[in-house]
């Protein structure tokens, strides 16, 4: 069968003889007519297989036959990733090169005023990614009541990245009569539902992944200690002769952390992942495709249908969690009967993730060993190995890994080393271990960057994570917010990321809440300052303050001062303690002394039986909140041992005295 016999225009027949290709793929042979016959599509295929081409040709055939009308598109293809949807629009530049069809890119991470000026003008297809369709939706530039067309490409991408309900939305706001083509790689239960409910009698097509992949790409596995991948990959980098790679991580920070640090061993490197801008990661795609740089380091952002051409070698920094991407991944090379090289690096808990994947390319992947690097067994137990902080001396590594030593143990192991390189200023004498570590950037093995990249064994279990929060809480309403930012699936791993700090025991720590003071009144007694405090607050007098002021109150009737102490009587907040304090004063043992010994000590003088005394005070301070002071002191006379009593009850319950 040839292009010819599926029923295309000889329009996109040229274009597609322009493109080099006599005889369409599986896929596109099967796939071609039934869209031009207006079927609904189920088509299980992946990248690779051709199939862009597989819907791209009927479309642009059916949108020959009609005219765009501002605002209002009249097909759209929704991609998961920026860089699939640009790869997609691509596609159909090249494949329509002879037809005057319009299209418009609407993803995020661009200009929304220059997407809408194209939808202004009108667009035959959209091509776009779910979040910045909606909000494109959302702001009304967009009317799609004409859009009887819809590709949802990479469906269980877009659900593994959490874009289902936005699918779902826009599904809604199409009109219900429509053709709808539908591919996926894998057909899991929550695919197939979707499916169920989009399609109308779709046919399904099933092609099996790009043979390409099994019989041109050698693979090769290494396993080794978390710690020492990142050599590893240099080594193999140097070893190799590769003259493009992409090197794939689980997680974005770690793209991160591989991308700095290859960069400063001198490697030629770029890194690609969600959290990064659309300008930059459109840069560095184009570098990387040109050749300008040679290492790609990326998270599964890239894993999927980015086409370069020719490029030598995958590295796996990670093991996939799903065999699927390990496919994806290693699809990259060994494209177009091209030889191509994949290594892949784990960790001996990765056991059980490289059995998956070895059942589903159904091969074995073969052992390799790299020197200097030492091998570790693979663990197909699923358990968890206890993260390595450092390097470890030969002969621990080579006892058993249950008889390792804790994590805490090696932390102090090696703060032990630390210190004792630092007071001697010479290596520690765990030679080989001390060795390696020279090998590095001086910091390099004690700093964060590295303890985080000890880290993600523990995480891997922890799989499903929303990624990208920060960028939703940021900027705009979340309904006016690039949806699509949530990039590829592992990076949802992030939000654990945050919660990577080590979880202290109650071994040899003691928590920070049983170091924190006990407040004295908790104990029941007062502290100076609590009674300071209390004093005030407190309006109900106690039964003890209560005796008080009425033995305050006889006395100063005695004295002619209770006027002046009823007029204010809870002025003064002094507790008997501090008027101690504030007047060193022998206690006056009787009316005139106990007025006069203010006055001597510069405290406020009464008001009434010492007018002379106390007028040049006044000038000073308010006499007000003076005068009661003088009226407590003959409180002592009447009822002297009840009042030394009931100092302390006073000071921590009441106020109401001056
Ligand atoms: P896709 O699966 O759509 O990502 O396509 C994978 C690669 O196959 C792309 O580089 C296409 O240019 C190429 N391709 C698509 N159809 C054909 C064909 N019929 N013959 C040869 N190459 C093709």
């Amino acid at each position: 069968m040839n292009f010819a016999d599926l029923g295309l225009s000889e329009d996109i027949l040229k274009a597609v003889a322009d493109a080099g290709y006599d005889t369409p793929t599986p896929i596109q042979s099967q796939a071609i007519p039934s869209v031009l016959m207006a079927r609904d599509i189920l088509g299980c295929a992946q990248t690779g297989t051709g199939k862009t081409a597989g819907f791209v040709l009927p479309m642009l055939d059916i949108l020959h036959h009609g005219r765009a009308r501002m605002r209002m598109p009249r097909s759209i293809i929704l991609e998961p990733t920026r860089e699939l949807a640009t790869q997609v629009a691509a596609n159909f530049d090249t494949y329509g090169k002879y037809m005057s069809l319009s299209k418009a890119l609407i993803i995020g991470g661009e200009s929304f005023v220059e997407q809408q000026k194209i939808l202004e003008k009108g667009a035959d297809v959209i091509i776009a990614t779910p979040g910045r369709l909606i909000d494109t939706f959302e702001r009304g530039k967009l009317l799609l009541s004409d859009c009887k067309l819809l590709v949802i490409d990479e469906a269980d991408r877009m659900l593994d990245m959490g874009f289902i309900p936005d699918i779902e939305k826009i599904v809604n706001m199409l009109p219900k009569q429509r053709q709808t083509l539908f591919f996926s790689a894998t057909m899991p239960k929550e695919i197939r539902r979707l499916a169920d409910k989009f399609l109308s009698n779709p046919k399904e097509i099933t092609v099996s992944p790009p043979s390409t992949m099994a019989t041109t790409v050698e693979h090769k596995l290494l396993v080794m200690d978390e710690m020492d991948k990142r050599e590893a990959l240099r080594k193999l980098v140097r070893q190799e002769d590769v003259k493009n790679a992409f090197v794939f991580c689980n997680r974005k920070k770690d793209v991160d952390i591989l991308f700095k640090s290859l960069t400063k061993h001198g490697f030629n490197a770029g890194r690609m992942h969600g959290d990064l801008v659309q300008s930059e990661r459109t840069e560095t795609l184009d570098k990387f495709k040109t050749g300008e740089i040679t290492l790609l380091i990326c998270s599964d952002v890239a894993a999927r249908g980015i086409d370069v051409a020719d490029v030598s070698h995958v590295f796996n920094f990670d093991v996939p969690f799903n065999a699927e991407d390990y496919v994806h991944r290693t699809g990259r090379t060994g494209r177009a009967g091209r030889a191509g090289k994949a290594f892949m690096l784990a960790v001996p808990e990765d056991g059980k993730l490289v059995a998956a994947i070895n059942k589903s390319i159904n091969m074995d992947i073969p052992l390799t060993e790299l020197e200097g690097i030492e091998t570790l067994e693979l663990d197909f137990t699923g358990k968890k190995r206890r993260v390595k902080k450092s390097r470890k001396a030969p002969q621990r590594d080579a006892s058993p890994r249950n008889d390792r030593p804790a994590r805490s143990n090696n932390r102090n192991d090696r703060a032990e080393r630390d210190s004792k390189a630092a007071n001697t200023g010479a290596n520690v004498p765990a030679a080989p271990e001390a060795k390696q570590q020279d090998a590095r950037p001086a910091q390099q093995p004690r700093d964060n960057t590295t303890q985080r990249d000890a880290k993600p064994r523990n995480e891997r279990s922890n799989r499903p994570e929303r990624q990208d929060r920060n960028d939703r809480s940021s900027g705009r309403s979340a309904s006016r917010r690039d949806r699509d930012d949530r990039y590829d699936r592992h990076d949802r791993h992030d939000r654990h990321d945050r919660d990577d700090k080590p979880v202290i025991g109650f071994a040899d720590h003691v928590p920070a809440f049983l170091l924190t003071p006990v407040p004295a009144s908790s104990l029941g007694k007062p502290r100076a300052d609590e009674v300071e405090k209390k004093v005030p607050a407190r309006k109900t007098p106690s039964k003890a303050s209560a005796e008080k002021v009425t033995a305050e109150k006889s006395a100063s009737e005695k004295t002619g001062t209770a006027k002046t102490a009823r007029a204010k009587p809870t002025r003064t907040r002094t507790t008997r303690a501090t008027a101690k304090k504030a007047s060193p004063a022998p206690e006056p043992k009787d009316e005139a002394a106990a007025v006069s010994a203010p006055a001597a000590s510069q405290t406020p003088a009464p008001a009434s039986a010492q007018e002379p005394a106390s007028a040049p005070v006044a000038d000073d301070a308010p006499a007000k909140e003076e005068k009661p002071k003088a009226a407590r002191r003959p409180r002592k006379k009447p009822a002297p041992k009840k009042a030394a009593k009931t100092e302390t009850a006073d000071a921590e319950t009441t106020g109401s005295e001056g």
